[in-house]
């Protein structure tokens, strides 16, 4: 059997959405946060949640209108989706992002209960995040959403995992996958440490890759 974990901002999509509303509705103080972020000052999970925090909760349509109006999808991934579906391969989506811009992006594409991501409450003045998937007793990054963790708790024993991803956030993940579809930063993490990895650009590339895969196991 075989299960594919995929990321979404900046794999199944084609930029990051969480940077792009930001950009689009944040005060000048997200930059500084984000800046402690990637300098590692803070977890993502603090930054991510101290960013959202600065938005109202009124302006939930105009972002999901926004991410809908310049999110795109990366090319082949409905194709993918539906060549999972007729190899019975189980496929799940792994997203850092927030349930009200993933799942109208997914809906149609790929079923809720397979998608997992961050859940968001509207009901204070400014948008608050919820950590559903938090990171289990073997992960001590706060992550935020945590994939190594969802990937013990949903991996099947002797399942073949495979991980397809994009960045720093997927590379816990990826040390726990049997195979690595990787693009953009991943790859150099991939490459600095020595993981094997399989390059992609769009989700053709991966559904070739893993049709030989399985010509070969049968
Ligand atoms: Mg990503
Ligand atoms: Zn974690």
């Amino acid at each position: 059997m075989i299960q594919i974990f995929c990321d979404f901002d900046g794999t199944i999509t084609k930029s990051d959405n969480i940077i792009a509303i930001m950009k689009q509705f944040g005060p000048p103080e997200t930059n500084v946060i984000k800046d402690q972020v990637l300098a590692q000052e803070i977890s993502i999970r603090e930054g991510v949640s101290r960013m959202f925090a600065l938005l109202p909760s009124s302006l939930k349509e105009d972002i999901v209108n926004f991410v809908k109006e310049t999110g795109i999808i990366r090319p082949g991934f409905p194709e993918f989706v539906q060549f999972t579906k007729e190899q019975c391969l189980d496929f799940y989506v792994i997203s850092g992002g927030m349930d009200f811009f993933v799942h109208p992006m997914l809906d149609g594409l790929v079923e809720r209960d397979h998608v997992y991501c961050n859940a968001t409450d509207f009901s204070g003045t400014h948008i608050h995040v919820d950590w559903i998937h938090p990171c289990d007793g073997h992960c001590g990054n706060a992550c935020g959403l945590c994939k190594p963790s969802l990937i013990r708790k949903l991996g099947k024993p002797g399942a073949m995992k495979i991980l397809i991803g994009d960045s720093i956030t997927d590379l816990q993940a990826a040390k726990l996958a049997d195979k690595v579809f990787a693009r953009d930063f991943l790859i150099t993490k991939c490459e600095e440490l020595g993981i094997p990895y399989t390059p992609f650009e769009t989700f053709a590339d991966v559904q070739q890759e893993l049709a030989k895969l399985l010509e070969v196991a049968r």
